[in-house]
């Protein structure tokens, strides 16, 4: 009798796993076959149900049953996978306390300013690494990986799916300046000097993440990025906090790229994949999927 059951990932991937009568395998193995390195391996654990399950746990065993599905979590440090809190639970906390922190009216200058300063989720100062979205909006990327597991993401970012609608970025910090200071800008553009403050224009490059003001970018001409030198097109450059004018053109650059992405998903069809122990692995949406030496990659 075969145990087939499903995994679902970090990016709500689901993946089918078919056990053949004759094998075993501890959920250690599983998730090795499935994670690219030995770090990811200790950041991610599985749950069934809400409950997380010891990677020591030997499949099959009763506890997983025919067609149940197992969540592939990252460990949020203080707590899950270990018998303490559940993730579940600490992201419930985590995202209560943003919502509280939210204060109810803004002055509208201050809250084109705070864009600038603070997670455009949690209201936090901005903590590296940061990503923005395809909309230019910049996050503390925990936070928003948090909210997007947890589905708690509010309306305005449901856009972001998933890893792949994120951009890590870089930002050049202003010398001196200590994490997580509530005054003021905390960045500057590493070209010009020109603080990430709202009051000057900047512009992240997607395939670097570099972040730079638009005036370095008007004053040295180059098709490649200031800092890093990796080649660039003018669609690869992506204006931060834009107007409202600015952002409705990358809305529509999104979903002309998702439209994109949906009919090369069509061509490829359902991929089967062959890996370690025989696990027939069946992965539907393919996008931010690579095999790697027989491994699945995340991405
Ligand atoms: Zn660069």
């Amino acid at each position: 009798m075969q145990l087939q059951f499903f995994v679902r990932s970090p990016t709500h991937q689901t993946l089918t796993v078919t056990l053949e009568s004759t094998q075993t395998l501890t959920l250690r193995h599983l998730k090795s076959s499935l994670l690219p390195n030995t770090k990811s391996i200790s950041s991610f654990y599985f749950a069934l149900n809400g409950k997380p399950l010891s990677d020591s746990t030997i499949l099959p065993t009763p506890e997983i049953l025919h067609l149940s599905t197992l969540s592939l979590l990252p460990r949020i440090s203080g707590g899950g996978g270990d018998g303490g809190a559940t993730g579940a639970e600490s992201r419930d906390c985590y995202l209560k306390m943003y919502a509280e922190k939210k204060p109810d009216k803004i002055d509208p200058n201050e809250k084109r300013l705070g864009k600038w300063l603070n997670c455009a989720l949690s209201f936090e100062p901005l903590r590296e690494p940061c990503v923005i979205d395809k909309l230019g909006n910049i996050f503390n990327k925990e936070t928003l990986v948090e909210a997007l597991l947890g589905k708690k993401l509010p309306k305005e970012f449901r856009h972001i799916k998933g890893l792949k609608d994120m951009i890590n970025i870089k930002l050049s910090k202003i010398s001196g300046k200590q994490a997580d200071a509530a005054d003021g800008a905390m960045f500057q553009c590493p070209i010009t000097g020109l603080e990430f403050n709202g009051k000057y224009r900047f512009f992240a490059l997607k395939n670097c993440g570099h972040i730079v003001s638009a005036k370095a970018l008007k004053e040295v001409k180059s098709s490649a990025c200031l800092v890093c030198h990796k080649e660039f097109v003018e669609s690869d450059k992506m204006v931060i906090n834009g107007s409202e004018e600015e952002v409705a053109i990358l809305r529509e650059r999104m979903e002309e790229e998702k439209a994109k992405t949906t009919m090369e998903k069509k061509k490829k069809g359902e991929l089967m994949l062959w890996m370690g122990q025989r696990i027939v692995v069946n992965w539907k949406g393919m996008k931010n999927l690579r095999m790697e030496r027989n491994r699945v990659m995340l991405e």
